[in-house]
Formats: C-alpha cells, sequence, structure tokens
C-alpha cells in the first residue's frame, strides 16, 4: 500500500511539473511597446515564462489551470526604478542609525518587500543602503522571503561631505574619514576603488550622489558633489563591470557634469531645465523623476520636529518642485522611467506616482510604459522583462476594470504573478 500511495504521488509530481500549464484569460491587455490595449487574449505560462499570448479566451487541456481575468486591465509586472528596501520614513530615522543592527534593519525590511510586491511591482531598483538590500535580494532569489526581484547599488557613492557620506554633520570623535571602502571618494583613484568594492560586495548597479540632498545632515540640497573626471572614471570602472550607473541630482551643474560623465540616470532631476534637456536627449539619460517623494518629504516637513530643521528648510524647498520639472521634461521629449524612492514616503504606495505623473501630463499607456518596458531598457533587462511577449519572465499584474479611464485602479492591483508564481489573487 506504501508502494502504491508512492508511486501515485511521484506520478501526480511528474505530470503536474511536466505538463501543467497556466492560461490567464484577460480582457484587456497592455503592448507596453505599441501603447495599446488588446481585448480578449489569453497568456499562456509554463513554469516561470511566457510561452504564448493567444487571441480569445483560451483554456488548453484538462490538466492546465486556467485564471479568469476578463473584468481586469493586464500588464507586465511594474518596476520601480528607485526604492530604498531597507527603510521606511520616520521621526525616528536618524537616530535609527545609531541604535539598529543590520539584523534589525534585515527584518524591518521583510513588510517593505513584501508591501512593494502586493503593490505590483515585481521589480525594484533599490538605490542605496547599507548591505542589508544585497542580503535580501539573495533571500527572495532563494525563496526564503517574499519581496520583488531586487537589483541594488548596496551602498551609495558619495563624496566627503556629500549627500550619503555616512557620518555627515556627527561628532568629530565618531566622525571618522570614511573612503571608498565605506562608499566616499575623492578623486578618480578612489572611484574606481570604491566601484570594485561595490562589485566585491554583491552590488548590481552603481549609484553615486552627484549634488546634495534633501534628507542628509547637510546644508545645500543642490550643489555639485562630483568633479566630472569623478563621474567619469565611476562609469568607466561600472563598465568594466557591467554596472550602470545611476545618478542622484537636484541642482543644474551637478547634472550637467553627471549626462557628460555617461550615467545612465539622473534621479529626481529636480531643477532641471532648457539648458539640461537636450544634453539629456543628447546622450540618451533617462530621467526618474520620484513626484512623490518630493511631495512627501515637504508634507512630512510641515510637521513640527519630524526632521531636524536643517532638512525641514531643503525638503520644503525642493520637494515640491519635481512635478512641475517632469511637465516640462516629458513635454521637451527627455526619455522617462518610472521611480518613486520608496522609503521617504511609505512602500506600497509607490502607485501614488502614476497619479502625478498623469497630473503632470503623460498619458496614462505611457505611465505604464515607464514603469515597465522603459524600466526594463534602463536596468538592460528588456530581454526577459518589460513586456508581456513570448520566451519573457512572467512577471504579471492586474488592476479591476478599464485602467485606460482612471489612473487610480493602480492602487487596487488584484492579482500578482513574478516568476510563473501567483503571490496575489483577489480574483477567486
Ligand atoms: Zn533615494
Amino acid at each position: 500500500m506504501k508502494h502504491f500511495l508512492f508511486s501515485v504521488s511521484f506520478l501526480l509530481l511528474v505530470i503536474t511539473s511536466q505538463a501543467q500549464k497556466t492560461y490567464l484569460q484577460c480582457g484587456q491587455l497592455i503592448d507596453v511597446r505599441q501603447l495599446q490595449v488588446l481585448k480578449e487574449k489569453t497568456i499562456v505560462i509554463e513554469g516561470n515564462k511566457i510561452t504564448d499570448v493567444l487571441d480569445g479566451y483560451q483554456i488548453g487541456t484538462a490538466a492546465d489551470k486556467v485564471m479568469n481575468l476578463k473584468t481586469s486591465t493586464v500588464m507586465p509586472g511594474l518596476m520601480d526604478m528607485h526604492v530604498h528596501i531597507e527603510s521606511e520614513t520616520s521621526p525616528n530615522h536618524y537616530l535609527e542609525g545609531f541604535t539598529l543592527n543590520d539584523a534589525d534593519v534585515a527584518f524591518g525590511s521583510l513588510k517593505f518587500a513584501e508591501k512593494d510586491l502586493m503593490a505590483g511591482f515585481t521589480s525594484v531598483r533599490d538605490l542605496g543602503g547599507s548591505g542589508v538590500n544585497i542580503a535580501l535580494r539573495k533571500a527572495i532569489q532563494k525563496g526564503a522571503v517574499i519581496g520583488p526581484r531586487i537589483y541594488t547599488a548596496g551602498k551609495s557613492i558619495a563624496t566627503t561631505g556629500g549627500h550619503a557620506d555616512p557620518t555627515n554633520n556627527y561628532r568629530k570623535d565618531i566622525m571618522g574619514d570614511p573612503g571608498p571602502k565605506e562608499g566616499v571618494i575623492n578623486g578618480p583613484e578612489d572611484a574606481y576603488k570604491a566601484v570594485r568594492q561595490r562589485y566585491k560586495e554583491g552590488s548590481d548597479v552603481i549609484k553615486i550622489t552627484a549634488s546634495g540632498g534633501v534628507l542628509s545632515m547637510a546644508a545645500n540640497g543642490e550643489n555639485p558633489q562630483f568633479t566630472e573626471e569623478e563621474v567619469k572614471a565611476i562609469v568607466a570602472a561600472a563598465k568594466d563591470y557591467g554596472f550602470k550607473v545611476a545618478a542622484h541630482c537636484h541642482g543644474v551643474e551637478a547634472m550637467k557634469r553627471a549626462i557628460r560623465g555617461g550615467v545612465s540616470s539622473i534621479e529626481h532631476g529636480t531643477l532641471m531645465d532648457e539648458s539640461v534637456f537636450p544634453l539629456m536627449k543628447q546622450y540618451g539619460t533617462y530621467l526618474v523623476p520620484t513626484i512623490i517623494a518630493g511631495r512627501s518629504a515637504a508634507d512630512s516637513a510641515k510637521i513640527p520636529g519630524y526632521y531636524p530643521s536643517m532638512v525641514t528648510k531643503k525638503a520644503l524647498e525642493i520637494g515640491p518642485r519635481i512635478q512641475a520639472t517632469f511637465s516640462k521634461a516629458y513635454k521637451a521629449g527627455v526619455k522617462i522611467a518610472f521611480g518613486t524612492d520608496a522609503g521617504v514616503y511609505a512602500h506600497g504606495k509607490n502607485w501614488i506616482e502614476f497619479r502625478y505623473m498623469v497630473e503632470g501630463g503623460m498619458p496614462i499607456l505611457e505611465t505604464i510604459q515607464a514603469a515597465t518596458w522603459n524600466a526594463a531598457d534602463l536596468m538592460g533587462t528588456q530581454a526577459i522583462l518589460g513586456s508581456i511577449e513570448k520566451n519573457k519572465l512572467a512577471d504579471i499584474i492586474a488592476v479591476p476594470g478599464d485602467l485606460t479611464k482612471n489612473i487610480e485602479l493602480m492602487g487596487q492591483v488584484n492579482f500578482v504573478m513574478k516568476d510563473g508564481v501567483v503571490y496575489k489573487n483577489t480574483l477567486k
């Protein structure tokens, strides 16, 4: 009897692992490459891959699984090009730098990763943390914990006293003098060492803080903090390891140096103007706007005591300007990839960026393209992600009803599949 049971279950295992396909019946399917909505399509998934996209509602054979998304708008898994998966804004944020161990950060990050995934973000680019972000990526890849596909910078690279220097404004006896190992460089030699250190630690992408920033304990939020020579050294070193470079940037001079230096994206781009748009187009540099981060930092700054006074001033000045800049950059024809700076506001609310992009004049389907096809282009992963096509990884999400009539539906994601595994399905 035991033997019989064993063989039946073994047989079932063989049948299910070899034959079962999933047929996703989609009422509306967004073609992010052609910017059109296709009606009544069926996506066929086998293992972690899309094996076909068929016309009409198909059911396969009796062994296959059929899922009904006929009343939904289906699209590729969303990709947020700027998150900080380890943390989330709070009035205690600055103190936590002194009180939390890596293990505390790691346990805390689990719910952030899960929230981003459940909001439909099947891939995220983490642009800076302590290194826990690398461990989290590995744990998710192994299936030990739930979260999006992570491409991480590990630790951001700054210059001394710059945004992402880890000991800015500390008391002298604990300020020390962090160097390339800690992600702080001065000069091209250091740039090579810092990039190679990130490679050694397991980063996927390089992040530099080309200008001052809002949330760091420093006076200026927009001054240039890298020489063009330093940017070029970072980019050249990164190229040796197949890394792209993302540059945090608020001020104009800093972004000009970063663009000419060869970075792949300007993050925030707050004060970008008519003198920068042609340069962005000439070099094919992406803008990753993070409108929601600017707006929410400005909102938090209005709560007394939420930020240190040095930060409050910058948050009120810089935060609210991103949306108008995004609008102008879009109209000027600058390439846009979706990114939110999740962590600067609450994880899981990433979708609100879509609302702000539509308010800023971008048509709904283009906002989805920015968060899928363009994002995959920025990451260099278009061959496997970013659209729903044969042979791509099965990262697929859905929202109820007709998205083309209402961008707010992005806040009601009802289906999330990553790598062929369903993590959310409220339609059952
Ligand atoms: Zn950021």
